[in-house]
């Protein structure tokens, strides 16, 4: 059940969140900005960028922290997951691999790369790079099970 709305693994739930596409039955969450207080930042998130918080933000260059929304925004008081950046934004968003810039994410999910960091990642390859070829393997590997 959670498999089938929320996407299969890490790397379908992330491809969904990197797309704008709703968990299987929910609203899409609306474009809005949240200022975080503690962190002194206030992350945008508009229709390109509902899930990762848009890029497109003067603060980013000295931001510590990605803002990401959680996949159950709409269904659960509205959360939201941080994501460590380990050196600063412009490395990151201008590395061939980004996923080394990333550190600890607030989200209860240990794996080194959990849905948000991977969201991000594929967010930043876009315009760039498709998925990594690891990630495009797992997918299709895992398309052929079902
Ligand atoms: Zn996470």
């Amino acid at each position: 059940m959670y498999h089938s709305i929320y996407g299969r693994n890490r790397v379908e739930r992330a491809i969904m969140m990197y797309k704008n596409q709703e968990p299987n039955g929910y609203i899409k969450p609306p474009p809005g900005s949240r200022t975080f207080r503690e962190l002194g930042i206030t992350a945008n998130f508009t229709l390109n960028s509902l899930y990762v918080e848009d890029f497109e933000n003067p603060q980013m260059p000295s931001r510590k922290f990605i803002v990401v929304r959680s996949q159950k925004f709409t269904v659960e008081r509205p959360k939201y997951y941080f994501i460590q950046i380990k050196g600063n934004f412009i490395d990151l968003v201008s590395s061939n691999r980004p996923g080394t810039y990333l550190g600890y994410c607030s989200c209860k999910d240990y794996s080194r790369r959990c849905k948000h960091k991977r969201a991000i990642e594929y967010k930043i390859q876009n315009n760039t790079y498709d998925f990594r070829v690891g990630d495009t393997i797992e997918f299709l590997t895992l398309n052929l099970k079902f």
